[in-house]
């Protein structure tokens, strides 16, 4: 996936009117940007975009953002949706530890990560998108009711972020340790470009829909 040094991807970026260039300038005003104030959901670390691609074809009622770091990586989302142009779908390129100053409080309704990189070092935890650090983000900008979901085959970033939800104050909704034989959970499930690489190597994908009780920060 670390596609970093193809020749020509921050050039295709610049020009593509699919990607939102000044993002901290959308901050509170997202709704304007796709010109309905429908839910905003958010996908952390998108990779290529498939997954998201599939949402918004599915769900035009929805405006979906994807978010990934590296250009080489985006480049290719931007090449899928030029043979596949959706209104209700924009790309940022930016680390999501930025997260906070693009988006207001409460601007989001749902969050994905999907296959969020491991960072097996403990001295990496806070890099890692389930952590405490990162729930904290999350919990800025998501609406009162928001969700995160998180899907990874990887069973020790899977245990750790489970660990970090009692002490971030999150509750579980939903979790499994075998998605895709969960049939509830199964139900609408897209799969992601990892997600289809590891589940035919036989791995199993570990699942859960976190929420934040109380109210919504201020
Ligand atoms: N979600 C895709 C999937 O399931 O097929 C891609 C998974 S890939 C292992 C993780 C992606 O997250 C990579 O493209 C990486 O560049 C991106 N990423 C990792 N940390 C990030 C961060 N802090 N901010 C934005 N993107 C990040």
């Amino acid at each position: 996936m670390r596609l970093r040094n193809i020749t020509g991807s921050r050039e295709v970026i610049a020009d593509s009117q699919f990607v939102v260039h000044e993002p901290a300038a959308q901050k509170g005003c997202w709704s304007s940007l796709f010109g309905n104030s429908h839910p905003i959901h958010i996908e952390i670390g998108m990779g290529k975009g498939r997954f998201l691609m599939e949402l918004a074809a599915r769900n035009p009622e929805i405006n979906y953002i994807g978010i990934e770091k590296y250009s080489s990586v985006l480049l290719r989302a931007i090449q899928k949706m030029e043979e596949r142009e959706l209104p209700n779908l924009r790309f940022i390129r930016m680390d999501a530890e930025e997260l906070c100053e693009v988006f207001d409080r409460g601007e989001v309704a749902k969050i994905y990560l999907n296959f969020s990189d491991p960072w097996p070092k403990d001295r990496h935890a806070k890099r890692r998108l389930p952590s405490r650090q990162f729930l904290e983000r999350y919990h800025q900008i998501l609406a009162a009711d928001g969700r995160v979901e998180f899907k990874t085959d990887n069973t020790e970033l899977f245990d750790f972020a489970l660990a970090e939800l009692a002490p971030a104050g999150w509750q579980t909704e939903a979790v499994t340790r075998d998605l895709h034989h969960d049939a509830a959970l199964l139900e609408g499930n897209i799969m992601t470009e990892y997600e289809e690489r590891f589940s035919s190597k036989g791995n199993p994908i570990y699942k859960y829909i976190i929420y934040r009780e109380g109210k919504q920060a201020e």
